[in-house]
């Protein structure tokens, strides 16, 4: 297990006017204004009272009251005393309070478990990993180790100082969003697992009340859109890679997910319809030529990573060292994808494509296979280019979008009315 307690990445994160709740009666007016002060203050801050009310069109009273709400909630916080610049008593800027909340993400993935803690202004606090093919293992006994890797961030983000207010848990494979469960996660071999009850069942310390599940590529897609960094394109698709291939779909701001939530399932695209079995039970599906297990194996680096071990790492030691064998695998992965991302942008007319997961660290070798691909067969790519890059947060982009997920559900609605425990 590897620990670090030193901020790793910064990312604003950014309430969505789209997901805030629509205003019906006045206690969800105020609600309404809130998530408006509280989004000034983080986009425009540090902002005075004033300047406030000047940009939400709010009164200065309303402001005030709002101000002294979210001052209680330690979601903004004052900031000096600026010198007036006339006659009256010197004004305090409000900023957001990074410190005054954090959010725990959980990463459950095929070669490995992952968690870290954001705070409110969006850097990583603490990150805590555990490496190695969860294959072999029993489903207790991943969840038992995913449920310690909780507990661990618990503990680091108390030791900080830090109100955890909620944790995200990302997993590679169909999420029921209502139910809460994971219907099929085909690599780790899952079929219906209550993963928030049953980590529930194995956590030691004190859970918060808010604990999600969702696809890990959704979520990574989320973690890109919050983050702000994928060239502020409304519209992208951020293309997880790990033994699996999933996609997260961001259609004009917002994650499209599907009528029943399932969308993005990008690994089972089939790219060869005679070629080598899918654990889904299908033949010659993406992930089968272009996920981890297929470089690994084409690389030549091992047969079967085993628990314990970072299965990445060796693969990019070779890289660097520019073994023709593993450069060979990773660029025919990369014309795989290809296939994968020009389907996505015919259907979607996307601009932006992010590589996330395995993908990031890989992009310097899959980057030119995959564009000519993407230039041969999308059919628009003379008139509209495709911009492609590597996630900026790399293999992290899922769990720090799960992470970041509890913060903006609360950054979007600063006021709703607190959950009762149990
Ligand atoms: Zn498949």
């Amino acid at each position: 297990m590897s620990t670090e307690s030193q901020p790793s990445s910064r990312v604003p994160a950014v309430a969505r006017s789209g997901d805030r709740p629509r205003p019906t009666d006045q206690a969800d007016v105020r609600r309404h204004n809130a998530s408006l002060v509280l989004e000034s203050v983080m986009v425009d801050g540090p902002l005075s009272r004033a300047r406030v009310a000047a940009r939400t069109g709010l009164t200065r009273a309303t402001v005030g009251s709002i101000v002294d709400d979210l001052l209680g909630a330690l979601l903004i916080t004052e900031q000096g005393t600026r010198t007036p610049t006339g006659v009256g008593r010197p004004g305090t800027d409000l900023a957001l309070n990074p410190g005054g909340g954090a959010g725990i993400g959980l990463e459950i993935n095929v070669d490995g478990l992952a968690a870290v803690v954001v705070d409110l202004g969006g850097t990583v606090r603490h990150r805590v990993s555990r490496s190695g093919d969860q294959r072999g293992r029993a489903t207790s006994a991943v969840l038992r180790s995913a449920a310690k890797l909780v507990d661990d961030a618990m503990a680091a983000a108390y030791d900080e100082g830090l109100s955890v207010r909620g944790v995200g848990v990302a997993v590679p494979g169909l999420v029921d969003l209502a139910e809460q469960v994971v219907r099929l996660a085909p690599n780790l071999g899952w079929t219906d697992v209550r993963v928030v009850e049953r980590l529930r069942l194995y956590a030691v310390t004190a859970w918060p009340d808010s604990i999600t599940l969702d696809n890990e590529a959704n979520l990574a897609a989320l973690g890109e859109l919050w983050s702000g960094d994928h060239g502020g394109a409304e519209s992208f698709v951020l293309v997880n890679g790990d033994v699996g291939v999933g996609a997260g779909v961001v259609l004009d701001g917002r994650l499209h997910r599907g009528s029943r939530g399932f969308s993005g399932e990008l690994g089972h695209l089939t790219v060869a319809p005679d070629g080598p079995e899918c654990r889904c039970g299908a033949r010659g599906c993406l992930e089968q030529v272009a996920g981890l297990d297929w470089i690994l194996r084409q690389a030549g680096v091992r047969d079967e990573p085993r628990i314990g071990e970072d299965a990445v790492a060796p693969l990019l030691a070779r890289l660097t060292s520019g073994d023709g064998r593993a450069i060979s695998a990773v660029r025919e992965a990369g014309g795989s994808l290809g296939v994968g991302v020009a389907a996505l942008v015919n259907l979607f007319d996307v601009d932006t494509v992010v590589l996330g997961g395995i993908f990031a660290p890989l992009f310097p070798w899959l980057d030119q296979p995959l564009s000519a691909v993407v230039r041969r067969r999308v059919l628009s790519a003379r008139w509209a280019p495709l911009h492609i890059t590597a996630s900026r947060l790399g293999r992290d982009a899922a769990v720090i979008g799960a992470g970041q997920a509890p913060l903006q559900s609360l950054l979007a609605d600063p006021l709703a009315p607190i959950a009762e425990a149990g």
